[in-house]
């Protein structure tokens, strides 16, 4: 206890499956345990098109519903 919750400045290694601390990082900011870089772990921006593919998927799987839901009502 009495350990400062410091948002931002702990790194998630997935090899470890553990968090290191940004004091525990070596000189490269890598996990003292396996040796993973895990400095700049900042996610590039999710590219447009992907954003598109999951809008349109998004709207055909609702379309799909939608039709599911009046052939059902149909033939109820
Ligand atoms: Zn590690």
């Amino acid at each position: 206890m009495g350990s400062e919750q410091r948002a931002g400045l702990m790194a998630w290694c997935e090899e470890c499956d553990a968090l290191v601390e940004d004091e525990d990082l070596g000189e490269e900011g890598e996990c003292p345990t396996c040796g993973t870089i895990l400095t700049d772990q900042e996610r590039p921006p999710i590219p447009w098109y992907f954003k598109m593919m999951l809008v349109a998927s998004v709207i055909y799987l609702g379309y799909r519903g939608y039709q599911g839901v009046t052939w059902i009502a149909g033939h109820v």
